[in-house]
């Protein structure tokens, strides 16, 4: 079984990939167009089958939209509301839009992007009607830290949150020391954006020798890393096919013991409480 096929399950007991295809800073070009389509083409002929996207990423939802054309069925598409759209009437007027641009009628999880001003309660209301509607399956956030989650689950229908997608790779590993726990104990899935550290980690030079030892690049590495941890889905963004093809060959490297505790000593995990890191 390759990893494309490796999935977790959200706490409602969906089995999802552990890996998607990321779309920021796609959709920005009408130039470039063409080549993210393709790109998003080429990882879900390669058996990937979540993508995310969010109404935020100028015209990303068009390109997923043309990438899912004639295959939708069997995907799992993630989109967001920002949150100066997340009151009652302004998330699902949102939503609309969203299943508009993507040529969808339903979302597969839809997060709310990150905190702002509107109650918890109205969004998490609205998003159950959307629900209801069967306009989106699940729902969830983004951007949370631990504060956040313990507010989100005093709130009506809180607790039927599926996932929170947050900044999570080697560089970044402030969550483990306290929101990955407590996601764990509830069976949350962590969606772990910027994997490679938006490319910082593929030209850091501290994983190239560990990627010599796999025939690998240090970016597979950076990739492989953040799916082993248990729960958590990464979705890299890649335009360029060489990227697309690596991160998906990436998800079946193995590390050993060895190779995750010079991981640990390049990247040391978390010894106390770091505020959640945003991007
Ligand atoms: P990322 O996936 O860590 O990095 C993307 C960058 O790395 C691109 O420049 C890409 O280049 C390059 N890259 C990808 N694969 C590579 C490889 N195998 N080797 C070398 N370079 C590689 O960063 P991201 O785009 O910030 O995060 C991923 C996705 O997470 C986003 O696209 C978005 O869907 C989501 N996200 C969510 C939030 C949120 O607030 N919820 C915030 C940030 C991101 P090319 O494109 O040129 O191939």
């Amino acid at each position: 079984m390759t990893m494309t096929t490796r999935t977790t399950k959200l706490p409602c007991g969906e089995a999802v990939p552990v890996f998607g295809l990321g779309t920021w800073k796609m959709g920005e070009a009408q130039s470039r167009f063409a080549d993210e389509v393709a790109a998003l083409r080429l990882g879900l002929d390669l058996g990937a089958t979540l993508i995310d996207t969010a109404e935020m990423y100028a015209d990303a939802e068009l390109v997923v939209a043309e990438a899912v054309k004639g295959r939708r069925d069997g995907l799992f598409l993630v989109s967001k509301v920002l949150p100066s759209n997340a009151a009652r009437a302004g998330a699902i007027a949102a939503c609309e839009r969203s299943l508009k641009r993507l040529g969808t009628d339903r979302i597969d999880l839809y997060l709310l992007h990150w905190r702002g001003g509107v109650p918890l309660a109205e969004t998490v209301a609205a998003f159950e009607a959307l629900k209801a509607a069967g306009k989106i399956r699940h729902w969830g956030v983004s951007n949370f830290d631990l504060d956040d989650m313990d507010e989100l689950e005093g709130v009506p229908s809180g607790s039927a949150c599926q996932a929170n997608q947050v900044l999570y790779n080697l560089a970044r590993r402030g969550i483990e020391f306290d929101l990955m726990p407590w996601s764990r104990k509830r069976a949350l899935s962590i969606m772990a954006y910027s994997p490679v550290d938006q490319g910082a980690l593929a030209r850091s030079g501290k994983l190239d020798a560990i990627a010599t030892r796999h025939d690998a690049t240090a970016a597979q590495v950076a990739l492989a890393w953040t799916i082993s941890q248990a729960g958590v889905i990464a979705i890299p963004k890649a335009v360029r096919p060489r990227h697309v093809r690596d991160n998906i060959a990436a998800l079946d490297i193995k590390l050993t013991p060895q190779d995750l505790a010079e991981l640990d000593k390049a990247f040391p995990p978390p010894q106390r409480k770091r505020p959640l890191e945003m991007i």
